[in-house]
């Protein structure tokens, strides 16, 4: 298979000889926590809408959270290339259920970006053990690519914020004790007016209330809520950032980073599928020959075995310019936007390839083209992507 940073069985000139040794042991860590902690449990995570929260637990007991975060924070002291193992881990296990994207790959680096060393100490540590579970609301009932124009306000009195609005499709929405809150400290401006803050909050926080575990038409086991805010108290030093009004800006610095995760999982899922497929027809027996004799099988296995090894490069491409500090925005969207429709793509083509059973819940391909689509709809739709990228031309 092709070398990689994600995937780091063969040697890739991105990582020196240590790294990828370290990256090696890790992607094994990682296959038997999900191999032990998780896929056992796949269709109880999708009856109750939610992962245990004991699973981010024990990720944190293996140092499988926060890899990139510095030790002194509780972190790991790796880089995203030690998240990426993850993440790819996680989609060859078929895994849906644990919002790891957010929890290790987003929310702590917008805590390590922006907020202060005494809240970095307070946090970062739990998010690293599992004890705390991260989420990121955004997206409100109203509004969600055009996040400028985001309704729930922060109102200063005292030393608090006050926070009234209301958010919907939250990842890690039931799980969640920390969370990043995109509100408007300045109603009467547009991005100049959003900003970010951090909210501690439990079943019991005052002014905070978790809505209805959305029933979606994939990710079963992945809890996605409501959130609302009726005068929730935030301390103003929870602020992202040293002034008001920086979300906007501070947003688009870090989507970066969640777009090339979107990659980095549609790479691993693209060559999972191709993989899944084809141990399938060469084993499956049609006309006498295995399904993987017909021409139109093969065919369609060179394509997109080829498709697989071009989001590969493409991706690892990006994971070394992100390492090096370079991975720019319309970069990452190029990244997000290819790498998903052609994961949407080759996963709906290989369910073909399998027949009926293709379409059966208990083979992971018919899974992985469920939780799949939504790669071309959040972390910013993919026409948003390709905005991204005209604007730059
Ligand atoms: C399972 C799941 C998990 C999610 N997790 C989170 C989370 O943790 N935190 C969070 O904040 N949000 C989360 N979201 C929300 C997600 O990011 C939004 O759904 C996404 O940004 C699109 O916003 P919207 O749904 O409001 O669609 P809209 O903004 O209404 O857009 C609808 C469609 O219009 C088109 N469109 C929009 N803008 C443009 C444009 N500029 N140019 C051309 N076409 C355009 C696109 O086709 C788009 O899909 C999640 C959503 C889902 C389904």
């Amino acid at each position: 298979m092709a070398s990689s940073v994600c995937d780091p069985q063969v040697d890739d000139a991105t990582v020196n000889d240590t790294t990828l040794s370290e990256l090696r042991e890790l992607a094994e860590t990682a296959r038997g926590f999900f191999e032990k902690e998780v896929t056992p449990h796949r269709e109880r995570f999708a009856a109750q809408g939610f992962p245990d929260r004991e699973c981010y637990e024990r990720a944190g007991d293996l140092g499988l959270l926060c890899m990139s975060v510095p030790e002194e924070y509780g972190g790991g002291g790796g880089t995203f290339a030690h998240e990426a193992v993850l993440f790819t881990e996680q989609v060859r296990a078929g895994d849906s259920a644990l919002q790891l994207g957010v929890h290790t790959g987003i929310v702590p680096h917008y805590l390590m970006a922006y907020s202060s060393h005494q809240n970095k100490l307070r946090w970062l540590p739990k998010l690293a053990s599992g004890e705390w579970v991260g989420a990121i609301a955004m997206t409100e009932p109203g509004t969600g690519s055009d996040l400028q124009n985001i309704a729930t306000k922060a109102v200063k009195e005292g030393d608090d914020y006050v926070i009234t609005g209301a958010k919907t499709f939250i990842s890690n929405g039931r799980n969640c004790d920390l969370l990043i809150i995109a509100v408007k400290t300045d109603p009467g401006q547009g991005a100049k007016g959003v900003s970010l803050v951090v909210a501690e909050v439990s079943d019991d926080t005052p002014g905070f209330e978790r809505g209805r575990l959305l029933k979606k038409v994939g990710q079963k086991g992945q809890d996605t809520t409501e959130l609302f805010f009726e005068g929730l108290r935030v301390p103003q030093a929870n602020l992202l950032g040293s002034v008001e009004g920086q979300g906007f800006f501070q947003l688009m610095e870090q989507l970066p980073q969640e777009r090339l995760i979107c990659g980095v999982a549609a790479a691993a899922a693209i060559e999972t599928a191709v993989g899944e497929t084809l141990r399938y027809v060469k084993e499956r027996q049609a006309f006498g020959r295995p399904l993987f004799a017909l021409q139109n099988t093969r065919f369609e296995l060179a394509e997109c075995a080829t498709l697989a090894r071009v989001a590969r490069t493409f991706v690892d491409d990006a994971v070394a310019k992100h390492l090096r500090g370079e991975l720019d925005v319309p970069t990452a969207a190029m990244v997000k936007y290819w790498t998903t429709e052609q994961q949407t793509q080759v996963v709906d083509r290989c369910v073909q390839l399998h027949g009926g059973y293709g379409y059966m819940d208990e083979y992971l391909i018919s899974r992985m083209w469920i939780d799949g689509r939504i790669s071309r709809i959040y972390a910013g739709a993919n026409e948003v992507m390709k905005d991204l990228i005209a604007r730059s031309l």
